[in-house]
């Protein structure tokens, strides 16, 4: 089908959500096909991301990002085919990762594009493993955790698109690892497939689970949740401990719960220190050189949760914050 029979099926912030998001919050419209400027092409989307990072967008405060506009197309990254290009060095039928936003198609500068090898790896792959979730695991823990055979390692939300390579990792590394995740079918995968050492689930007794899977202490925890999950880790991070701040999803439909005492930090010399994947985005071709022979060769693992068409995003996007999501969460456009 030409471009120009196809609608521009886009996905809309029309509300500010208070709370947890609600389906209200969106609205999915017909818009404009957008058309390619000189040093532009126009790109199909065949996959786009959806990430816990969206919700705090949605929120008009300050950030190191600016929101989503009111009336706005929902931001994200997504992989697709060029149909049109101005650009040189670009041809319809190109695979490319840069398309904009929670819609169909997008025209985008040559220059916020990359070339896409379909024979290399699955294209989506781009949005996941061999993409910025993947690339965050790499940088938390080469920058930060600094994992040292032997040590205790425990990561949350451990099933999920940057927890899964963050366990991996420190396994190649020599850890000991633990992963916290909700339900028994995502701990099962854990440790099944993911050959974690050990996974507690979360809706139950998460300091007894430490108590017996990590009864010596943790060395590094990955904090992905916040919330009850980092409450029970805290107290248990053994001396020089490092705590890498990822994200706290637990936290971002609410109000911050009181964090821990941190008095204990001086008394164990902790460190705990926050990053932004982005700021180190010029290493991402040394995250792509290690991760994509790692994955032909099945040293690392994965999964992803599709969820067809566009006008599911809402629906798949609030699941995500709620832990219904099982893997790299993809809408198939
Ligand atoms: P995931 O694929 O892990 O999906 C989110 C998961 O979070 C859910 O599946 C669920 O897993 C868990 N979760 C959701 N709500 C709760 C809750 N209330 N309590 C406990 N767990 C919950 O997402 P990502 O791997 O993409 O992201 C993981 C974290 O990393 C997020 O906090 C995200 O913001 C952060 N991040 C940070 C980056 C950075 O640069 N600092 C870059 C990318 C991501 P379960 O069912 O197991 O609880």
């Amino acid at each position: 089908m030409s471009k120009t029979a196809q609608a521009n099926t886009q996905v809309l912030l029309r509300r500010r959500p208070e709370g947890m998001p609600v389906p209200e919050d969106f609205e999915v419209v017909n818009g404009p096909m957008p058309a390619p400027r000189d040093g532009q092409v126009l790109v199909r989307h065949a996959f786009i991301s959806l990430d816990p990072y969206m919700r705090g967008r949605m929120n008009d405060a300050a950030s190191y990002a600016k929101p989503v506009a009111l009336g706005a197309v929902m931001e994200t990254r997504a992989v697709g085919q060029v149909v049109e290009s101005r650009a040189d060095g670009y041809a319809p039928g190109d695979w490319v990762l840069g398309g904009y936003g929670w819609q169909a198609f997008s025209a985008v500068p040559a220059s916020a594009l990359a070339r896409l090898d379909p024979n290399e790896a699955p294209v989506q792959s781009a949005l996941g493993i061999l993409g910025m979730p993947g690339m965050t695991a790499f940088i938390g823990l080469d920058q930060i955790g600094r994992p040292k055979a032997g040590e205790t390692v425990v990561v949350s939300a451990a099933s999920g698109a940057v927890g899964a390579v963050v366990g991996q990792l420190a396994k190649q590394a020599g850890c000991r690892v633990v992963g916290i995740a909700g339900g028994a079918d995502k701990c099962r995968y854990v440790t099944e497939e993911l050959r974690f050492d050990a996974c507690i689930d979360h809706r139950g007794d998460v300091a007894a689970g430490l108590d017996a899977r990590a009864p010596d202490g943790i060395d590094i925890y990955w904090e992905n949740v916040g919330g009850a999950v980092q409450a029970a880790v805290f107290p248990r991070l053994r001396d020089f401990g490092r705590m890498v701040m990822c994200g706290m999803i637990a936290e971002y439909n609410s109000t911050p719960l009181p964090g821990p005492n941190l008095m204990s930090a001086v008394r164990k010399r902790l460190r705990i220190q926050g990053f932004i994947v982005s700021d180190s985005w010029a290493r991402y071709p040394e995250w792509r050189a290690l991760a994509a022979p790692m994955l032909r060769d099945g040293k690392l693992r994965y999964r992803e949760d599709v969820v067809e068409g566009l006008a599911h995003a809402p629906a798949a996007f609030i699941g995500l914050l709620q832990g219904r999501n099982f893997g790299k969460l993809l809408v198939r456009v």
